[in-house]
C-alpha cells in the first residue's frame, strides 16, 4: 500500500495501475470520512439506508464480480468497519441500486481456488446468505480479504463474541447443473425447473426437494431442502450448530422462494 494525497491509500497502485479497489485509512469521524460516506449514501439515493453513524469508517471500495444464481455479475462493494455494503451498478461511481447490507460481525471468509475464468475469489459467508466474489487481481483479493478479516476480528474483539459457527449454504450456480445433483436423473428444462436446497446449496429437481425444514437463521418459515438434507436434519445427523439458532435478528429479511433470489431477475 502506498499513501497518496489526502490520506487516501490506494492499494498497491504501482503494481496494479488498473486497480479499482481503494483502501482508505481509518480516521473515524474525520471530515474526509464523513464526506466519503455521504457520497456513498447519495449514490444509492433514497432507496438506500442511511449509512452515517458515529464511529463508522469507510475502509475501502471497489468493483467485485459476484457469482449470482445465473451468472457472475459486477457489483459495487463498500467495506466499512462494521458492515459490508454492495449494490448493482447503474452508473459507474455515480449511481447504485439494490443495496444490500451485511453486518460484518456474522461474516466468515474463505479463499476459493482459481477455476478457469473465475480467479482471485473468496466466499463471503453469513448465517442468512453466502456467496462467492472475485477480484480483478490477486493483489486486490488479498487486500479485500485482509481488510475484511481485520474488521471482523476487531468487531469480535470489541464485543467479546465468538465467530459465527454456522452459515447459509453457498448456492451452486444454475449453470453448473444440467441434471439434478441428487437423483442424477432429472434433466432441467423450462418445465422441469431448478431449485436450490437451502441446507447444502445443491441444484435439485422438484421431486428431490419437496420437503421444507425450519432453518431459523435463514428464515422464520420452513425453507426448501433436498431429500438427503431433510433426512439428515430430521434424524439429527447434522451437528446442532449447523441447524441454525433461534432468535436470529436477520430471519425476517430472507427469501421465501427460489424466484426471489435478489439478483436472479436482472
Ligand atoms: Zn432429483
Ligand atoms: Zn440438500
Amino acid at each position: 500500500m502506498s499513501e497518496t494525497d489526502g490520506g487516501v491509500l490506494r492499494a498497491h497502485s504501482s503494481e496494479t495501475p488498473s486497480c479499482k479497489v481503494k483502501m482508505v485509512d481509518r480516521l473515524a469521524n474525520s471530515e474526509a470520512n464523513s464526506k466519503r460516506i455521504a457520497v456513498v449514501e447519495s449514490c444509492f439515493g433514497a432507496a438506500g439506508q442511511p449509512l452515517a453513524i458515529p464511529g463508522r469508517v469507510l475502509i475501502g471500495e471497489g468493483v467485485l464480480t459476484k457469482l449470482c444464481r445465473k451468472k457472475p455479475k459486477a457489483r459495487q462493494f463498500f467495506l466499512f468497519n462494521d458492515i459490508l455494503v454492495y449494490g448493482n451498478i447503474v452508473i459507474q461511481k455515480k449511481k447504485y441500486n439494490k443495496q444490500h447490507i451485511i453486518p460484518l460481525e456474522s461474516v466468515t471468509i474463505d479463499t476459493v481456488p482459481d477455476d478457469g475464468d473465475l480467479r482471485n475469489g473468496w466466499l463471503i459467508k453469513t448465517p442468512t446468505k453466502s456467496f462467492a466474489v472475485y477480484a480483478a487481481t490477486a493483489t486486490e483479493k488479498s487486500e479485500w480479504m485482509n481488510h475484511i478479516g481485520k474488521c471482523v476480528g476487531d468487531l469480535l474483539l470489541k464485543s467479546g463474541k465468538a465467530p459465527t459457527g454456522e452459515h447459509a449454504a453457498v448456492w451452486v450456480p444454475d449453470s453448473e447443473a444440467s441434471v439434478c445433483m441428487r437423483c442424477q436423473k432429472v434433466k432441467f428444462t423450462t418445465v422441469s425447473r431448478r431449485h436450490h436446497c437451502r441446507k447444502c446449496g445443491f441444484v435439485v429437481c422438484g421431486p428431490c426437494s419437496e420437503k421444507k425444514y425450519l432453518l431459523p437463521s435463514q428464515s422464520s418459515k420452513p425453507v426448501r431442502v433436498c431429500e438427503y438434507c431433510y433426512v439428515q436434519l430430521t434424524s439429527g445427523s447434522f451437528p446442532p450448530d449447523s441447524i441454525g439458532r433461534l432468535g436470529s435478528k436477520f430471519s425476517s429479511n430472507n427469501l421465501s422462494d427460489d424466484e426471489d433470489e435478489d439478483d436472479s431477475s436482472d
